[in-house]
């Protein structure tokens, strides 16, 4: 059976990232008029030709969303439980070498967490832990979910890959979805971002969405990190990444985030940027590339940015985040991942998604439905 891997193996960062910057306006005018969107075409949209058709771009994404999506915006809140790590990762607050210091929450401070969290009125929770196999590893996890299902509707992890075994004991204790960003798909620029660690081998992260399709998990959260190589390039092979995804593990559903590296503890500001109106095209092209992923934004943006999101393609949105273990009530001053930028509680976020037109939907999917 292919693998992704496989797949991946066959392609050229170099050769792709010309073929990107080489697409013309014809390109991107055939892309918008296409009724079915292929990679080539994904390429034409995110390419810099397409930068002069971003309002064409905007209003068939918005559409596209309000066709499959209808006006609705989910809202979720990360919990995290802990800041140990044994990996370097150059970006981010949490790496091993950063002398910080580290929280693993008991099951006491998991509820205490937990009781905020709901009372903010979230039935979706998103548990966040950095890789530390020794003390939060799988039945660590195991017994947060058997914590956390009573008082939530829907259980997702953004922890260190596992395997596929590992999925399979999770979900029945009802893990709904897994994120794991590949961060950046430059196999060489990623060993320099990722020097210790397992986290180090690129490609047992890069097979973690087939573990997880095998596992047959309810919904696989893909991204890159844009900030660590041209975030056109890395954007393309996460599409393609999706793409082989969709057709490999269809009864699975996918959602697509695009953090920008924020400000941390101990991190220098990223080499690559991307800019807002860079940003704005690379949501639409995800849209216009795949009607029915959802596409995931968090509070590292900007009010104002998230603002004016919401309406052009967006379909999960995080409100009122904490980004250090029990810094909801447990302990509030801990070190974050990373900085926040919109630090709006869930209410006010809630209600500028009204003010919108929007209903913001607390839930993703109620588990009485998938059993
Ligand atoms: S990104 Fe994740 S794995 Fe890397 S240092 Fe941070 S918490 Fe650890």
């Amino acid at each position: 059976m292919t693998n992704f891997q496989t797949l991946f193996d066959k392609q050229d960062w170099e050769q792709v990232k010309s073929s990107i910057y080489a697409k013309t306006e014809t390109d991107v005018e055939k892309a918008l008029s296409s009724s079915k969107r292929t990679l080539e075409d994904f390429k034409a949209l995110i390419s810099p030709a397409a930068l002069p058709y971003l309002e064409s771009m905007a209003r068939l994404s918005r559409q596209t969303t309000l066709k499959r999506f209808g006006k609705t915006i989910q809202l979720f809140a990360p919990m995290y439980l802990s800041n140990e790590c044994q990996n370097i990762c150059t970006y981010c607050g949490f790496s091993f070498d950063n002398k910080v210091k580290r929280r693993t929450l008991t099951d006491e401070e998991i509820l205490q967490e937990a009781s905020v969290i709901k009372q903010m009125g979230f039935d979706h929770i998103l548990l966040v832990t950095g890789e530390a196999n020794h003390t939060v590893h799988v039945d660590y996890f195991k017994n947060a979910i058997r914590l956390l299902r009573p008082h939530f509707a829907n259980i997702s992890i953004e922890v260190q890959p596992l395997e596929q075994h590992e999925y399979e004991a999770l979900i029945p204790e009802g893990l709904y979805s897994v994120l794991v960003y590949q961060e950046t798909y430059h196999k060489e620029r990623y060993k320099t971002y990722h020097p210790k660690g397992k986290k180090a081998n690129f490609y047992y992260r890069l097979e973690t969405p087939d573990r997880l399709g095998k596992a047959q998990i309810h919904k696989i959260g893909l991204g890159a990190l844009l900030g660590l190589e041209d975030w056109r390039t890395d954007s393309f092979f996460c599409a393609f990444h999706l793409d082989y995804l969709q057709k490999t593990y269809w009864q699975t559903k996918y959602s697509v985030s695009f953090p920008r590296i924020r400000p941390a503890e101990g991190i220098t500001a990223p080499e690559y940027i991307i800019t807002d109106r860079e940003l704005v095209q690379l949501i639409c092209a995800y849209r216009l590339f795949s009607e029915e992923v959802e596409l995931s934004m968090s509070t590292r943006e900007s009010e104002k940015f998230r603002n004016h999101i919401l309406s052009l393609g967006i379909t999960t949105i995080s409100a009122g985040s904490k980004t250090n273990p029990g810094g909801y009530a447990v302990e509030p001053d801990t070190l974050e991942q990373f900085e926040i930028s919109d630090e709006r509680s869930p209410q006010e976020m809630a209600q500028v998604i009204t003010d919108q037109g929007y209903e913001p939907v607390w839930k993703d999917w109620d588990r009485s439905y998938w059993g």
